[in-house]
């Protein structure tokens, strides 16, 4: 098995490894915890449903009501699902440019290795999702999704009208039909007897002989 490399950080010089020995490093990281750790008990916390257990993050929240992993630097509304180009007046643009197209990049090849490693049924799952995870305005996708609500509606009660089990009185009335129905094939059988052109005369007419 090919192993990745992982290159070991550097060791600290003593300037370093004093600094982080000393008193103020050590004050403001616990200053640092303690804002962090009041956040996250008082604060707004990320309502976000998580993968793992599916409980609420609890993250302390930004200003969107969500955490840093959880509600960042994806945009809503228009550009939701959509990449962020570069700001075309960074001083660094063409960095920013290349590290975004690079990533689009690995995105794309670990998505490839993921669907080639997908069974057929997780594959039609993805692509439902796909179907109904469109990117675009907010708007447009809501009116889908409520147009998709309105048919699986439909669908499902037209499916039980057709499953409903007929009541007591249909019963009666279609058991009527049948037996009026069986009624009119008798009489229009007479009917039809009656009408025959010339019935050949035979030798069991009885008295109409
Ligand atoms: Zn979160």
């Amino acid at each position: 098995m090919k192993r990745k490399k992982v290159s070991k950080p550097r060791p600290r010089t003593p300037r370093q490894q004093a600094w982080a020995n000393s008193a103020r490093f050590r004050s403001m990281g616990r200053a640092m915890m303690k804002r962090f750790n009041n956040l996250r008990r008082s604060g707004p916390k990320c309502g976000a449903h998580t993968k793992i257990n599916g409980h609420p993050c609890q993250n302390p929240a930004m200003a969107n009501g969500r955490c840093r992993v959880h509600g960042g630097a994806t945009p809503k509304g228009d550009g939701w699902h959509k990449p962020v180009w570069p700001d075309a007046n960074a001083a660094n643009w063409n960095a920013k440019l290349a590290r975004k197209l690079t990533d689009l990049e690995r995105a794309a090849k670990k998505r490839a290795r993921r669907l080639r490693s997908m069974t057929p049924e997780q594959r039609a799952d993805h692509a439902a999702w796909q179907r109904s995870h469109k990117p675009g305005s907010t708007k447009a996708r809501e009116a889908a999704k409520a147009y998709r609500q309105q048919e699986a509606d439909m669908a499902a009660t037209l499916r039980r009208v057709r499953e409903q089990p007929m009541s007591e009185e249909s019963r009666a009335i279609a058991a009527r039909i049948a037996e009026i129905e069986a009624e009119n094939a008798v009489l229009a059988a007479r009917l039809a007897e009656l009408d025959a052109p010339n019935p050949q005369p035979s030798d069991d007419m009885g008295i109409f002989g």
